[in-house]
């Protein structure tokens, strides 16, 4: 074992892991993030073209998180000189009279976010390859788009490496001993670090074993859509054919998603209240966990970055996390402490 005790150690490259060791490097953390794979690889959530952003949400938690999303995205774009968003639109349709469908209209207006609401009879004018449904309504996220996802993840990745950042990858996390100091074994060395942090995407539960905690995460079968051009070059980003989602479709249990791409990972994990996981751990304090990101989570990257890098860094989180606790899921989460 190396006498080397680093700020903070980060487990899982993904997305959240990435940004979260990017926000710590920032803050002049000394930061290891280790990767079960070699990089870059396709076995976990966050590979792929594209992935959905948008601030259409049913919930004022995820707006407000959202605004400074955006921003931290096209901050990371500038210090990058690279582009990872692009603007299509997100079209939402749902079932006009149900309290889903009501509730993202009524978030969307109080927060001001820029919309068009597209009645019956204008839909097919507005967009013609798609069916609105009978009894379904129909609005337009104006600034949503897609991300680059893929080129996103390289992207951070090196911003985090040219801030004195250390990956090592093909380093599979085999051994957590909590304490004071977090002691981490991987396949191939033994490191030191004064607070660590989880984001290992759907192997969370298996790195939490190691510290007596199990979260009620769920793997599901995701709903996204290609769709197939019936008009050759209609139904792309550059024609600023939106993005969609169905909300509450009859076929299903989850909303169905649709984007331009032609890659796909197909499971996720869901927490029981497709809410995420932003919390420390409830024994070990410098333990921080982000997981359960319920299929949505790409887009909240930056923020998520963000507040899990306060938390590793022991200070007040910048938005409230108390819909992402441990403590809600008291009858489910599992701990043998
Ligand atoms: C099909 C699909 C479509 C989606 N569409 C959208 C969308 O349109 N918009 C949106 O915002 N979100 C979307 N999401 C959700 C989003 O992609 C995820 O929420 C996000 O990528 C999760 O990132 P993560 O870093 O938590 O997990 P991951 O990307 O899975 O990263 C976890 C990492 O941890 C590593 N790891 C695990 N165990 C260990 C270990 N023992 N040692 C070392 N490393 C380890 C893994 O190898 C992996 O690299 C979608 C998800 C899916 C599956």
């Amino acid at each position: 074992m190396s006498s080397e005790v680093y700020d903070c150690i980060v487990i899982g490259a993904g997305i959240q892991g990435s940004c979260t060791a990017y926000q710590l490097a920032k803050n002049q953390q000394k930061t290891l993030l280790l990767e079960q794979f070699v990089l870059p690889h396709s076995r976990g959530s966050s590979h792929g073209q594209t992935r959905i952003i948008r601030k259409a949400y049913e919930e004022n938690f995820y707006i407000q998180m959202m605004q400074e999303s955006y921003e931290l995205w096209a901050q990371l774009e500038e210090e990058a000189g690279v582009e990872l968003y692009r603007r299509t639109g997100l079209l939402v349709m749902g079932p006009e009279n149900s309290e889903g469908f009501s509730r993202l209209q009524a978030m969307m207006q109080s927060h001001k976010i820029p919309r068009v609401v597209l009645e019956k009879q204008e839909f097919r004018q507005h967009i013609p390859n798609v069916n609105l449904t009978d009894g379904n309504g129909a609005l337009m996220d104006t600034n949503a788009g897609v991300l680059y996802a893929d080129r996103a993840l390289r992207t951070v990745q090196r911003l985090f490496q040219s801030s004195e950042g250390v990956i090592k990858d093909g380093e599979k996390v085999i051994d957590i001993t909590p304490g004071a100091v977090v002691t981490v074994t991987t396949g191939s060395g033994v490191y030191r670090g004064r607070s660590l942090v989880i984001t290992a995407g759907p192997w969370a539960n298996r790195l939490l074993t190691h510290t007596g905690l199990q979260l009620p995460l769920k793997v599901v079968k995701i709903n996204v859509c290609y769709w197939k051009e019936k008009i050759p070059g209609t139904y792309s980003v550059s024609q600023r054919f939106p993005c969609f989602i169905q909300m509450e479709p009859k076929e299903g249990e989850y909303d169905i998603y649709g984007l331009p791409s032609n890659e796909y990972p197909g499971l996720m994990k869901v927490t029981p209240d497709h809410h995420f996981v932003l919390d420390s751990h409830p024994t070990y304090g410098n333990i921080i966990i982000g997981a359960g990101f319920s299929g949505h989570g790409f887009k909240f990257g930056p923020i998520i970055g963000k507040v899990l890098s306060q938390l590793a860094m022991g200070q007040v989180p910048s938005h409230d996390l108390s819909p992402f606790g441990i403590k809600r899921f008291q009858s489910h989460a599992r701990s043998s402490l």
